[in-house]
C-alpha cells in the first residue's frame, strides 16, 4: 500500500519587543533567572495586563507580509492548564478570533507551491522548569514568562520533510527580514511544531496524527519528519493502532519519543479575558504599518535572479536586513554592476564580518565608503587587486580611500606615454611571442598584460594595457 503524507505546522515566533506582551518587564535573553520577570509576569495577585502596543504591530506587520486579512475584532483568550512555569494557572493566547487570519507563502522546489497559513495569533511564554539547579528541587525560572509570541499556524498542506523545511526557511528569513523576530534558533526565537499523519493515498479522511514539539533546527526537523513517517508507516502496515499524542525528537538518538497523550481543545476551557480589551486596529496605524513595510524577501530574490546573481549572494543579501540595506546604500551612490557590488560586499563580509560575527550594519567600512572604492575601479584609477589590497588595509588602518591609495603608491599614475614605451620595449624584447599572439594565439595576450603589469609595479590598468597592445598589434 502506498500511503500520503500529510503535515500541518505550526511556528512560535518571539517577537523582538524591547517590554513583554503584558508586562513592562525586560525580555532580554540569557539573564540571571527572574531578573526579566515582575509581578505581573509572576501573577501576584491585583495585577493585571497591559498589552504591548509595538507587538500588536508586528503581528500586523506579518499580516501584511503574507497577504492575509487582519482582524479588526480580534481578542483574548484564556488557555487553562496547570503547570509549575504558569503561574496564572492560564495562558493569555488567541483562539477564536487571531489578530492574523488567512494568508500565504510561496516555496519553490522542483515547482512551486503556496503554502496556506490559516492563522496567525498573538500569545504569551511560559516560563522555564530548572530541573538540574538545585537536588531534589525545581527552581522555575520566569524570565521568558510573558514574551510575545506569535504562533504562525499553517493548512495541512505540507506532504514531505522538504517542502516543510524550505516553508519554515522562508518563514524564516522573512520574519527576520521584515524585522519582527531576531531569528536566533537556539535561543528559542523560533521554534517549530509538527503534525503529521499517513493516509493511504487516494484516502480523504486524515490519519491519526502525531505532534512533534519544539523543534529549534532546520536539520533537526527534517529528520525528526522522515523518522515520524518512518514509525507510522510501519504501525500502519503492521495494522497497529497509532496513538495521537505529542511526542518529543530526541538529536542523539534521531527518534521521536512519546512526551504526554495530546489534549483535546475542550481541556483547555478556553474564554475571554476579562482583563483586556478586543484588539481594535485604526486606519492611520493600518496605513502607517503598510507604508513602513519593506519589499519582501521572496521579491527580491526573484528580481536578483533575473539580473544573474547567485544563490549564494542573495542569501547573503537576504541573511539580514541590514545587509540588504546596505545592498540598496551602496547602489545609491556608484552605477557598478549588481554583481560587482554583490562580490564586494562578499570581500568585505569573507575580510572581516563573518570572523567578527558582525552584521553589515557594524561594518568598519560604511557602504558609502565601498561605494567610493568601487567608483574608482568604474573609473579605472584602480584595477581589482589594488581596489583589494586598499580595502584590507582600509580595515587595518582606518586611513581614508585617499591616504591609502597613496601609502600604496598606486596613486602615482602612469602616463599613457610611458605606458606605450614600456609596451614597445616588451615587444622588442619577446619578438617571437609578438609573432604567435599576432598569428592568433590568444593567450599570449595574458603574459604581455602581466608582464606589462610587472614593469609597472601594478601601477597601470590591465584594461588599459590591454587597450594599448591591441592597438599596436592591430587585434581585435
Ligand atoms: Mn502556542
Amino acid at each position: 500500500m502506498e500511503y500520503e503524507t500529510i503535515i500541518g505546522l505550526e511556528v512560535h515566533v518571539q517577537l523582538n519587543t524591547k517590554s513583554k506582551l503584558f508586562s513592562n518587564a525586560p525580555t532580554e535573553f540569557g539573564k540571571l533567572p527572574n531578573s526579566q520577570a515582575n509581578y505581573v509576569d509572576a501573577a501576584l495577585p491585583g495585577t493585571l495586563p497591559v498589552l504591548n502596543e509595538d507587538a500588536v504591530k508586528k503581528a500586523i506587520t506579518f499580516g501584511l507580509a503574507i497577504n492575509a486579512e487582519i482582524n479588526n475584532d480580534s481578542y483574548f483568550e484564556r488557555k487553562n492548564y496547570f503547570y509549575p512555569d504558569l503561574p496564572k494557572g492560564y495562558q493569555i493566547s488567541q483562539f477564536k478570533k487571531p489578530i492574523v487570519g488567512m494568508g500565504y507563502l510561496d516555496i519553490n522546489l522542483d515547482t512551486p507551491k503556496k503554502i496556506e497559513i490559516v492563522r496567525a495569533h498573538l500569545e504569551e511564554d511560559a516560563g522555564k522548569s530548572l530541573h538540574s539547579l538545585y537536588p531534589n528541587t525545581t527552581g522555575i525560572d520566569l524570565n521568558r514568562a510573558g514574551s510575545p509570541l506569535l504562533e504562525i499556524v499553517t493548512s495541512p498542506c505540507i506532504n514531505n520533510a522538504d517542502e516543510a523545511v524550505a516553508y519554515l526557511k522562508a518563514l524564516h528569513e522573512l520574519v527576520k527580514f521584515i524585522g519582527i523576530c531576531d531569528g536566533n534558533m537556539q535561543e528559542g526565537s523560533f521554534r517549530c511544531d509538527v503534525n503529521i499523519s499517513l493516509r493511504p493515498k487516494g484516502e480523504q479522511k486524515l490519519g491519526v496524527r502525531t505532534e512533534i514539539k519544539n523543534l529549534n533546527s532546520f536539520k533537526f526537523i527534517k529528520s525528526a519528519i522522515l523518522y515520524e513517517q518512518e514509525r507510522h508507516t510501519e504501525l500502519l502496515e503492521s495494522s497497529q493502532k497509532i496513538t495521537q499524542e505529542t511526542r518529543l525528537y530526541n538529536p542523539d538518538k534521531n527518534i521521536t519519543l512519546t512526551m504526554r497523550s495530546k489534549e483535546e481543545e475542550q481541556d483547555y476551557r478556553y474564554f475571554q479575558d476579562p482583563d483586556l480589551l478586543p484588539i481594535k486596529i485604526n486606519e492611520a496605524l493600518f496605513i502607517e504599518i503598510k507604508n513602513k513595510l519593506p519589499p519582501l524577501p521572496q521579491e527580491i530574490r526573484a528580481s536578483l535572479a533575473d539580473e544573474g546573481i547567485q544563490e549564494d549572494a542573495i542569501n547573503l543579501l537576504l541573511a539580514d536586513k541590514a545587509n540588504y540595506d546596505f545592498f540598496i546604500e551602496i547602489s545609491n551612490h556608484t552605477k557598478a554592476l549588481t554583481k560587482d557590488i554583490c562580490n564586494w560586499m562578499r570581500a568585505l563580509y569573507n575580510l572581516t564580518l563573518n570572523e567578527r560575527k558582525l552584521s553589515f550594519q557594524d561594518s568598519p567600512i560604511n557602504a558609502a565608503t565601498l561605494a567610493i572604492l568601487l567608483n574608482r575601479i568604474m573609473d579605472k584609477s584602480l584595477n581589482n587587486a589594488q581596489a583589494k589590497a586598499v580595502l584590507a588595509e582600509m580595515l587595518n588602518s582606518h586611513d581614508s580611500i585617499d591616504a591609502i591609495v597613496k601609502k600604496l603608491g598606486f596613486s602615482e599614475s602612469i602616463s599613457e606615454n610611458t605606458l606605450e614605451e614600456i609596451i614597445t620595449s616588451l615587444f622588442e624584447d619577446n619578438p617571437k611571442q609578438v609573432a604567435e599572439l599576432k598569428g592568433g594565439k590568444d593567450k599570449l595576450l595574458g603574459f604581455f598584460v602581466g608582464q606589462a603589469m610587472k614593469k609597472t609595479k601594478g601601477k597601470a590598468s590591465p584594461v588599459e594595457i590591454t587597450r594599448i597592445i591591441k592597438t599596436k598589434l592591430e587585434l581585435k
